[in-house]
């Protein structure tokens, strides 16, 4: 073995940087040991069940009052609230009092019977986080329209992985994550928007990344906003029923 002479050569080197600059960036840490018993544990949540929500979650309806919503250009809202859902009425949407970031949001939504119109015109309303990023309600059931603007559509960015609607007039559900995006003090984006979406339980948006607030015909590019941003409701002039909202806002993982 003495007098062997060892090479190792550049490439060699350059690909062994390489390769533990890519591990180092792959692996995920956790700053805390293995079953530790210091780490603190997560807090205590009644999850609720049927038509209640979570202990721990903001209840944006109860089905019975307005109470935490205006116009989406303010005052009073116009939409009608009965036998515990609220219908879209009047000339705007909703908008909530409060403003939200990251979250967990559960929305009920009911398309109108019969259901009339085509396409887009057939039981259209639409979620909105931070006002900007809609997920679309439509009724997509036997009413084909575009894939990116039916039902549980990032609209006009991601159709949904499957068309798991009911048909009108039943109850549907949304169960949405949503997390925003993040500005510099500058305005440059540092972080793009993600939003996952359970249709009727059904995964139909699984952590997709958003291109920039939703719109018709364009896909407009980000522009820095706050953290926190009132959600809305769209009002497209069909009769759409919701009931039982509420969202819990999201902290970083500790
Ligand atoms: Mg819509």
């Amino acid at each position: 073995m003495a007098g062997r002479t060892r090479y190792t050569s550049p490439l060699f080197l350059v690909t062994l940087v390489l390769t533990l600059i890519s591990l180092s960036t792959a692996q995920a840490v956790i700053r805390w040991k293995i079953h530790d018993m210091e780490r603190p544990v997560p807090p205590v949540v009644d999850p609720g069940g049927l038509g209640r929500a979570p202990s721990d979650a903001v209840v944006l309806f109860d089905g019975k009052d307005l109470s935490r919503w205006t116009a989406e250009k303010g005052g009073a809202p116009e939409w009608k609230v009965a036998n515990g859902y609220m219908e879209v009425a009047g000339k705007e949407g909703l908008t909530t009092k409060a403003s939200f970031g990251d979250c967990q949001l559960h929305v009920e939504f009911a398309t109108p019977v019969p259901g009339e119109g085509e396409g887009q015109h057939r039981g259209n309303s639409g979620v909105f986080p931070m006002g900007l990023y809609e997920i679309q309600v439509l009724d997509s059931y036997q009413n084909r329209t575009y894939a990116d603007g039916q039902a549980a559509a990032l609209y006009g960015q991601y159709p949904p992985l499957v068309n798991a609607s009911r048909p009108p007039g039943e109850w549907q559900s949304y169960d949405i994550i949503f997390h925003g995006p993040r500005f510099a003090a500058d305005g440059k984006l540092l972080r793009t928007a993600h939003v996952t979406v359970l249709h009727n339980g059904v995964l139909a948006q699984d952590n997709v990344e958003l291109t920039g607030p939703t719109a018709n015909g364009v896909r407009p590019p980000y522009k820095a906003h706050p953290e926190k941003l009132p959600l809305s409701l769209q009002n497209h002039g069909n009769p759409v029923r919701y009931r039982n909202i509420w969202i819990r806002e999201l902290k970083d993982a500790d």
